[in-house]
């Protein structure tokens, strides 16, 4: 089976979680298939191995999973980008908003040499703001965004576009909805 349905087929959709009207992609069942999460891990490593890349910078939690793999796999440092209040040493913040309200991302002060070469990865990209709160913080540390990178695109929403908009990057991904 091709890669992409057999991941497709393998997500589980949970509804109404965490709240009503949003249609949650369950990756566990991926996560718990080896031989598919190696073909996955390919997919992201031949993308990436010709491109000089410096740090992926993965955004908690779930793109801390194959963003450290990644990382591993590309001999490159992994960085953790964390929800407000996790990481232990200076940060900086950056505020997105959310469907309702705002939430904030943080990354230590340390962590991106100015100049270097960051892919951000996540699971899922959806209306954007994540990634692109991902995005302006490497930048305002003088990284250079290598791409944007993540397991799902949810295609019905404006992240790609914001991406396209903010930073003139198009997201990779493997499957889109
Ligand atoms: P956004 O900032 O709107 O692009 O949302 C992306 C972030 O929220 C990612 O870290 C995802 O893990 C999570 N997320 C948003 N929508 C969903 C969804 N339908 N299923 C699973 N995760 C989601």
């Amino acid at each position: 089976m091709l890669l992409i349905d057999q991941v497709k087929s393998t997500i589980r959709d949970v509804e109404g979680y965490p709240k009503p009207g949003i249609v949650f992609k369950d990756i566990t069942p991926v996560l718990a298939d080896p031989v598919l999460m190696k073909r996955i891990i390919q997919f992201f490593v031949r993308n990436y191995r010709d491109k000089k890349i410096d740090a992926v910078a993965a955004i908690e939690a779930r793109g801390f999973i194959l963003g450290s793999v990644l990382a591993h796999e590309l001999a490159c440092s992994f960085i953790p980008l964390r929800k407000a209040g996790k990481l232990p040493f200076n940060t900086r913040k950056q505020r997105y908003d959310l469907e309702y309200g705002t939430a904030e991302l943080e990354i230590h002060t340390d962590a991106i040499k100015p100049g270097a070469s960051v892919l951000v990865h996540d699971d899922l990209l959806a209306t954007g703001g994540t990634a692109c709160a991902a995005g302006h913080l490497i930048k305002s540390f003088g990284g250079e965004l290598a791409g944007f990178s993540f397991l799902i695109n949810l295609g019905f929403l404006p992240g790609a576009r914001n991406l396209q908009e903010q930073f003139g990057l198009a997201p990779d991904f493997l499957i889109k909805y």
